[in-house]
């Protein structure tokens, strides 16, 4: 599933083929995605230059003249540019054309992404906490947030009202990398423990987002590899494995309905 990183890869791939660029065209081939590609998106979207992409959270958006497009990937969208006309594949759902002659084409095999037009702003995007990599994200903001609350840390910290973009890899992962134990209740965290979570979240985030780097190219290549990657991990889907750390097996627990992987010896 595409999280955090590979969106940002994805924002970093594509950019420089859309920025400035007018959209010619839009084809559509399937519209029932997550929720429905918006009604009228063609004529809204078509002669508009492309101002500015973003990345809010795990969407993007394309800001327009008139408006923007908001576009999910779901679990298992990805986009690429063609630079030269490509058959669809089975999954191909909408492309893009753009003045230049590329085409922006959207994959995904299950369905669950977005496209979404707006004139004004998007609901999607309203009462989404900070992004994990910027400055007002740290120690003291999680344990002023964590006061009294009982959940376990592990939903906290996965929860987009609290942070946006901690999946269940790097929330695993950070909790980890900083002795935590995931189903430890938020509210009884010291500050000093939430400062280790808060960087080790910022780490892991930008790890990734650097091992995507080098798969840039794949974005325009046309062949479809969206470029996602496979980074070392140390508890993630390795339940019943020996920790890196000290050796013992790691457990499994579901908390929030996840999957959580842990070492009962590194976490406390
Ligand atoms: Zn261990």
């Amino acid at each position: 599933m595409p999280e955090l990183p590979e969106v940002e890869t994805t924002l970093r791939g594509i950019r420089p083929f859309l920025l400035g660029e007018t959209i010619a065209d839009i084809t559509i081939r399937q519209r029932s995605l997550r929720w429905p590609v918006t009604k009228g998106i063609e004529t809204s979207i078509r002669g508009s230059a492309i101002k500015e992409i973003s990345r809010r959270a795990k969407y993007l958006q394309f800001h327009l003249d008139n408006g923007s497009m908001l576009v999910h990937l779901g679990m298992s969208g990805s986009l690429r540019v063609l630079t030269q006309p490509g058959f669809w594949k089975k999954h191909d759902h909408i492309e893009l054309k753009l003045n230049s002659g590329n085409m922006l084409r959207y994959h995904d095999p299950r369905r669950f992404g977005s496209w979404l037009w707006s004139q004004g702003g998007h609901w999607q995007l309203k009462k989404l906490g900070p992004e994990p990599l910027s400055e007002g994200f740290d120690g003291e903001y999680l344990y002023r947030l964590s006061k009294r609350r009982q959940v376990a840390v592990k939903a906290f910290i996965m929860n987009s009202s609290v942070v946006v973009g901690v999946g269940n890899i790097y929330a695993s992962e950070s909790l980890f990398l900083s002795g935590i134990r995931p189903d430890r209740p938020a509210g009884r965290i010291s500050k000093k423990r939430y400062s280790m979570l808060a960087n080790n979240i910022k780490i892991t985030l930008k790890r990734a987002i650097d091992r995507g780097g080098t798969t840039l190219r794949d974005y325009s290549n046309g062949n479809g590899d969206p470029g996602y990657f496979k980074q070392e991990l140390f508890v993630y889907a390795r339940n019943g494995l020996p920790c890196m750390n000290c050796r013992s097996r790691l457990t499994e627990k579901r908390i929030g309905q996840r999957s959580s992987v842990f070492c009962m010896r590194c976490q406390v």
